[in-house]
């Protein structure tokens, strides 16, 4: 029997005004505005109206946006509604790695498995969290809250690749963070990669220029070329914060233009 295929959606729910030399690390020789998008993705078993729904990261809340002076543009719970998604019904959410901007809500989750890579829980939880340099985009109250989590049970755990569900696997790449990890999705044109913050931009990945934010530069550039080995063909990678997502993805309907992008 052939894996079942899935739909794949891009959910916009916030977004920050930077410079292009922010971007990547050395800066940029054409400096110029390179704003940042923020997303959560779902992923929902095609051909049924009951078919298996997979959130990945969760984003970040209102007050985390005003405190961190990002523009927030809706909960991303209100963003999923938009495509019939019942935040608190959902089963199993993909955390890729432990930074504010990908797993702020996840107490707006209560009946999810959240799924996470042991190194990860080790990074944020270790002795690189002593270093500013790599603290700053974690936020010790989500830490706590996924500690508590842990203690629920309602975590699962993996170590390296993983298969989630028939045809959705989790790949550890790490480079950004210790743990980071992506998911590969069988879709109707092939596996769809999404790969978070293993390129924040399609520029990161294809010009082989690194994001500064880093916990090991050559992880993350070996990550670039293992994205293209998972995706099988490079426009099936689909980067975690670049607002041309949108651009190249048409919406599921007019309504939704600028707000959701169809992956698959
Ligand atoms: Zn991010």
């Amino acid at each position: 029997m052939s894996a079942p295929q899935y739909e794949v959606y891009a959910v916009k729910y916030a977004h920050h005004a930077r410079r292009a030399s922010e971007n990547f690390i050395g800066g940029d020789p054409h400096d110029g505005p390179m704003p940042l998008d923020y997303f959560v993705w779902l992923i929902r078993e095609a051909g049924t109206n009951a078919g298996r729904e997979i959130v990945v990261d969760t984003g970040f809340s209102a007050a985390m946006a005003a405190k961190r002076k990002r523009d927030h543009l809706r909960c991303p719970t209100e963003g999923l509604k938009l495509l019939g998604v019942d935040a608190k019904a959902v089963k199993d959410v993909v955390i890729t790695h432990l930074h504010y901007d990908h797993v702020g809500n996840f107490d707006l989750f209560p009946a999810a498995t959240l799924h996470l890579q042991d190194l990860e829980m080790n990074y944020a939880t270790g002795r690189h969290m002593t270093q500013p340099v790599f603290q700053g985009a974690f936020e010790v109250e989500d830490v706590v809250g996924m500690v508590r989590r842990v203690y629920a049970g309602r975590v699962r755990f993996h170590d390296g690749d993983a298969e989630i569900a028939p045809g959705v696997s989790v790949h550890l790449i790490g480079g950004h963070t210790m743990g980071l990890q992506v998911v590969r999705v069988s879709t109707r044109r092939g596996n769809v990669v999404l790969a978070s913050d293993a390129s924040h931009f399609y520029a990161n990945m294809e010009q082989s220029r690194p994001f500064p934010i880093v916990y090991s530069v050559a992880d993350m550039v070996e990550g670039y070329a293992r994205l293209g080995e998972l995706a099988g063909s490079a426009d099936c990678i689909i980067p975690g914060h670049d607002p041309l997502v949108l651009e190249r993805y048409p919406a599921p309907q007019a309504t939704l233009k600028g707000i959701v992008a169809r992956l698959d």
